[in-house]
């Protein structure tokens, strides 16, 4: 007899949170470790934000929202998907919720059904998987490797249709590569994708950190697709307002009203104090971030292919450096074999104190994923600390 649904039986802990709070046990007994798992801005939420969120509180804004978010912040999306993105969608279809992860969650609820299938590039984002089976659908990975700079070619996404597809995923900038497609690659995506009917579920949490590229979405390439097209972003990457919990859906207006009633039934309208930060965080992105990050990636991107065994492609977004570390696995540390990229992970936490997340759980166990959403000295220790421990590799 099983005391637990068959539903949650086999849901694995977030990989990324389980180093971070590891990582956070370190730090708090004392122990100088870089934490460069997690995918967290070091910046602060801008100060305008901040205050309007205060305001909220001390005026009394402390009640229920409409559970698909205010009307002022829905309608504030909606201009900016307009202005920024050039994609036209009514204030109805603009679901706001507990984070992009939630929202990303309501939408698999809202179109998934048992046995559907949903096609997924790896290396992917941890939570893909868990939610898109969360939801009774079954994850199609298809492998992708630095010969294509880590994208899906428009030969692997036809080859992965089936009958069952439901719905494609594309999170462009990528956690964990940094990939970004570019205007042609979406455009020869769209091409695929306008002969099959599945849902196109665009994960554009990144999409102000990119580096030299220009960001565009396929929403705005393909409007034929608008009708099949589900855009996803949130606060917490661009606006450092992760402990927010703001994100949002941009969606067809029947996908957008189903995940208004499921939101409505399972976690209600999303915090009225949050909300109101984020009106305000739309006008207040400092662009000096993305300059910030685009240093900070430099510096890390040649420390690490400075060391023996490891291999980076230079990420075009995001704020991760995802390198190959094959050439160290069979490698041993003062005797300790290094047999797998988690072994590798696990060494460097304990001996040069640099916290990173293997990349098995993006569904690609011979890379390693470092957040460059760290302080500039930070980087710099790290890489110094990541050489030291490659000397003694043998
Ligand atoms: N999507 C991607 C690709 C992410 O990396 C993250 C955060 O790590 C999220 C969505 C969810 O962010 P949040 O729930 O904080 O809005």
């Amino acid at each position: 007899e099983q005391r637990l649904s068959e539903r949650v039986r086999n849901i694995k802990p977030s990989a990324t949170m389980s180093v971070d709070a590891k990582t956070k046990s370190l730090v708090a007994s004392g122990q100088p470790v870089i934490n460069m798992s997690v995918g967290e801005p070091d910046f602060d939420t801008p100060t305008a934000a901040a205050f309007a969120g205060i305001r909220a509180i001390t005026n009394g804004n402390t009640r229920y929202t409409p559970a698909a978010g205010t009307v002022a912040l829905r309608q504030a999306i909606a201009r900016k998907l307009m202005t920024e993105n050039g994609l036209t969608y009514a204030a109805e279809q603009i679901i706001v919720s507990n984070g992009a992860k939630h929202t990303l969650y309501n939408v698999f609820v809202a179109i998934c059904d048992e046995g559907d299938e949903v096609i997924l590039p790896a290396p992917y984002w941890v939570s893909y998987p868990e939610q898109i089976e969360l939801a009774g659908a079954k994850p199609v990975i298809v492998g992708c490797d630095e010969s294509t700079q880590f994208k899906m070619t428009p030969a692997q996404l036809e080859a992965a249709i089936t009958p069952n597809t439901k719905a494609v995923l594309l999170n462009t900038p990528s956690n964990p590569t940094g990939a970004v497609y570019h205007e042609e690659e979406l455009q020869a995506l769209a091409k695929v994708l306008r002969n099959h009917d599945v849902y196109v579920v665009l994960d554009e949490i990144y999409e102000r950190l990119v580096y030299d590229v220009k960001q565009t979405s396929l929403a705005a390439i393909a409007p034929e697709l608008q009708d099949r097209v589900i855009v996803v972003n949130g606060f917490s990457k661009a606006f450092a307002m992760t402990g927010w919990r703001l994100g949002y859906a941009a969606a067809p207006a029947d996908v957008a009203k189903a995940m208004a009633s499921f939101q409505s039934h399972s976690t209600g309208s999303p915090s009225s104090m949050s909300q109101a930060a984020g009106l305000t965080a739309l006008s207040h992105f400092d662009p000096a971030v993305v300059e910030t990050f685009q240093h900070r990636r430099d510096v890390l991107v040649e420390g690490l292919n400075a060391l023996a065994g490891v291999s980076c492609l230079p990420p075009e977004g995001a704020f991760y450096a995802f390198p190959d570390i094959s050439g160290v696995i069979g490698k041993r540390y003062e005797g300790t074999p290094i047999e797998s990229a988690t072994d590798y992970c696990q060494l460097l936490l304990e001996k040069a104190l640099v916290a990173s997340v293997p990349g098995d759980a993006f569904g690609s166990p011979n890379h390693v994923r470092f957040s460059y959403a760290v302080a500039d000295d930070d980087i710099a220790e790290a890489v110094q600390r990541m050489r030291q421990f490659h000397q003694k590799l043998s």
